[in-house]
């Protein structure tokens, strides 16, 4: 075997450690390199006393940690140029704070009814339960929690969210997330998912975890035989290279996927990390082959301390441009803007629709291939007034009881008189009720 820099890095950890340890992910986590001189002991990397300095005002900041298998993926001789290296190694940029940067630019403190809980969604919540992470990513949406010391929430602060959970009937999906719910021990995730799963409007369980890509060991039978007991969970991961999917990971995915848990991955797009249509392109169709189903690719959030990962949303819609058509409909995520101020996730995709006539449409393919679509001659549905028990199609649930339309679908809907949208402090209506009043 060729010794590279990589060998050398899992040697020094074999001569410290027993050889089996590297598999062993509560080593991997005590091993974690957390700060920058321990970072340039394993690789031989050394900083400037000047650089070095401004890499540990950012990890004061900004926690450092890599686990040794995640430090093993970086190519040292090109570090500089090395995706691992730029998702988990500390910038000096991540101290530049722009204007239009926030603390919280999803709004999830503001749609917080209790501590841990994020309901943005009408049926579904953002769980978070665990504030910390074996590897902490530099492009963290939510870098301005993660680290905290004593991040893993108390039975009693989890039990207020399930309560709230079962409190609110709409509820039918829950995500759990964090930090990285598979830092908390094997008793107390099952102990957190047995918990909502007894409630019975639950329909769905999710856990957003990059365990699969930062520290593949975490996946253990015992974990994978807990999670099995749970048949509507999903997992959703956080592959955003090629370079990621290893042996290991591959290993730790197909463990899940055998389990008959059902797999996702969501990417984050990243400048000088993964921003080039065919990275992405490649990455989902790993993915796919290893039965993860590409789910989101997401717009790099305004958090402060992210500003040089961003790319032009523009790349991001070149990157589905160069995809759909070109390889499988399941390798294409949905590229997402998460709009400021919880907005929510917006979906940008290129446009297909040309033009359309009164019962035409004009739409173009990836090959810019122009066809046109005839429509039927006459198309009506019969009036719905929302009352499914009395319509002519067989579906008989009278959504009435607890299903109100929002936003653009009320507008389109004939049951509610509303047939505008009118922003929050619009001069124009304020005057009007000035003048009603
Ligand atoms: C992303 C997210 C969800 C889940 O959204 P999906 O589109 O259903 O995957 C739920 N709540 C919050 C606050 C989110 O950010």
């Amino acid at each position: 075997m060729v010794k590279t820099e990589k060998n050398r890095i899992r040697e020094y950890f074999y001569q410290k450690s027993m050889k089996s340890n590297w598999k062993d992910w509560a080593w991997q986590l005590r091993h974690a390199i957390r700060t920058v001189e321990k970072f340039e002991e394993l690789t031989g990397i050394v900083f400037s006393d000047d650089e070095r300095k401004l890499l540990e005002m950012t990890t004061e900041r900004f926690p450092v940690s890599i686990t040794p298998y995640y430090l093993s993926l970086i190519d040292i001789d090109n570090y500089k140029n090395d995706p691992v290296f730029k998702q988990a190694f500390p910038d000096k940029r991540e101290l530049e704070i722009l204007k239009n940067d926030m603390s919280d630019p999803l709004s999830e403190d503001a749609d917080s009814p209790v501590e841990g809980i994020t309901h943005r969604y009408p049926d579904r919540v953002l769980f978070h339960i665990s504030n910390i992470c074996s590897m902490y990513c530099r492009h963290c949406t939510r870098k301005r929690k993660v680290g905290d010391i004593d991040s893993i929430p108390e039975r009693e602060s989890i039990l207020k969210g399930i309560e709230y959970i079962r409190d609110n009937k709409q509820i039918r999906d829950v995500l759990l997330s964090g930090g990285d719910p598979f830092m908390l021990s094997d008793n107390y995730l099952d102990w957190i998912l047995s918990g909502i799963s007894s409630i019975e409007h639950v329909e769905v369980i999710r856990i957003g975890t990059r365990m699969p890509v930062v520290l593949p060991f975490r996946i253990t039978d015992s974990l994978v035989a807990i999670l099995k007991k749970y048949k509507n969970l999903w997992i959703n991961t956080h592959f955003n290279h090629p370079k990621e999917i290893t042996e290991a990971s591959r290993e730790a995915v197909a463990k899940l996927a055998e389990a008959g848990i059902p797999l996702g991955n969501q990417s984050v797009l990243l400048r000088d990390v993964n921003d080039c249509p065919r990275i992405i392109k490649k990455l989902c169709q790993m993915l796919v082959k290893n039965r993860v189903r590409p789910y989101y690719l997401y717009q790099c959030d305004l958090s402060e301390g992210l500003n040089h990962f961003r790319t032009s949303v523009g790349k991001g819609v070149e990157i589905i441009e160069n995809m759909i058509g070109h390889t499988s409909g399941f390798c294409v995520p949905t590229y997402v803007v998460d709009a400021p101020g919880g907005g929510g996730k917006i979906p940008v995709l290129p446009n297909y629709l040309i033009s359309w006539s009164s019962n035409k449409i004009v739409l173009r393919n990836y090959e810019g291939v122009i066809s046109t679509y005839s429509e039927p001659r006459s198309y009506h549905t019969s009036y719905c007034d929302n009352n499914c028990r009395d319509c002519r199609l067989d579906f008989s649930e009278n959504w009435k009881k607890h299903m109100d339309s929002v936003g653009i679908e009320r507008l389109l809907c004939e049951y509610d008189k509303a047939n505008t949208l009118i922003p929050g402090n619009n001069p124009r209506f304020k005057r009007r009720e000035e003048n009603d009043g």
